[in-house]
């Protein structure tokens, strides 16, 4: 196999193999050839956006320790972050909604943990839809759905969903990576368009693994893929397992282009840096609230990217910032 042949695959539009995936993620991060499968995945993203970056921005409803159980996540009931439940009146949560609206985010995206009531989850996504312009693309990020919970998610008004089969799902979550996909099929059969990632990656996972999921994220054609490093949450077994350096991220979002066929036009990165936006990241996100990747009762005061500074980081990586409604929801 040649790097040469791949690079020039990837520009006649064709879709890499696991195995051609394989080869490229073997290659250290900070090799020459990966800085190649960098340049090519940047140019592709911004063949495909005309060089419009977005930004969408995330709100969590609630801060519960979680019976989910992800070994990753600061909700984790094992993880003993957080002892007791709070969630965020709904005023407040129209205005942090509002507050991204007027900020210029393309999508806004609420959270919250997996044992939310799913009907106050409506209630509340109505009251803010109710708030927000008509164009605003409204995106909800829960648990795992029945077709009929999809349904009644597109009827409160989202255009979609956030997704993900995690990395070792159902061994590192306490989640069934079967019902997982359940939801994914659900989601799309409620007419609901699917954002997903590549996540969270830490040292752990082997180019194999990391091939394996790109590759699933592609089949379900999504509005956008991605690549997101595992951020420890301190004191935990997860953390004890270290962090891969921001330039792996980089090389992985790259590679992570590669296998995706043009239809999808996203691809993410999180948390928010310049490498991951010269790699051919044209997706990063806002938070407000709690964070699964936080320690902070408040994102913005802690982890948390605004609006603003990931429009500042998408500048200083080359991209314009895209205005409006999300182009990736919107196909
Ligand atoms: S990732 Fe979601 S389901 Fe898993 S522990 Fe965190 S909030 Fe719960």
């Amino acid at each position: 196999m040649k790097i040469q042949n791949l690079i020039s695959k990837a520009h006649n539009r064709e879709v890499l193999t696991r195995d051609e995936l394989i080869f490229l993620l073997n290659f250290p991060p900070e090799a020459p050839e990966s800085y190649q499968v960098m340049a090519t995945a940047n140019h592709i993203s911004k063949e495909l956006t005309n060089n419009r970056a977005e930004i969408h921005a995330q709100l969590a409803l609630n801060m519960a320790p979680c019976p989910g159980d992800c070994a990753f996540c600061s909700f984790s009931g094992k993880n003993g972050v957080f002892s007791r439940e709070t969630r965020l009146p709904p005023a407040e949560a129209i205005s942090y909604a509002k507050g991204f609206e007027k900020a210029g985010a393309n999508a806004i995206y609420l959270m919250t943990t997996a044992t939310y009531p799913f009907e106050l989850f409506l209630e509340i996504s109505r009251e803010i839809r109710d708030h927000l312009d008509p164009e605003t693309i409204l995106i909800a990020n829960v648990g795992d759905q029945s077709l009929l919970g999809a349904q009644k998610l597109r009827a409160a008004g989202f255009t979609g969903v956030y997704h993900a089969l995690r990395l070792r799902e159902g061994v590192d979550s306490a989640l069934s990576p079967e019902a997982r996909k359940q939801s994914l099929r659900n989601f799309q059969e409620a007419g609901l368009q699917v954002g997903t990632c590549v996540e969270p990656i830490g040292p752990e996972h082997d180019a194999m693994e990391l091939a394996d999921l790109i590759a699933f994220t592609a089949a379900i054609n999504p509005s956008y893929s991605g690549a997101a490093r595992r951020i420890p949450i301190p004191g935990t077994e997860m953390a004890a397992r270290g962090t891969i350096s921001e330039l792996r991220m980089a090389q992985i979002v790259a590679v992570t282009r590669l296998g995706m066929p043009r239809t999808v036009a996203g691809n993410c990165t999180h948390e928010p840096c310049t490498l991951g936006g010269i790699a051919g990241a044209n997706l990063f996100w806002a938070e407000a609230g709690a964070n699964p990747r936080d320690i902070r009762e408040k994102t913005e005061e802690g982890r948390g990217e605004s609006v603003a500074s990931c429009r500042v980081l998408f500048r200083e990586s080359g991209w314009e910032t895209l205005e409006g409604p999300s182009r990736y929801f919107g196909r």
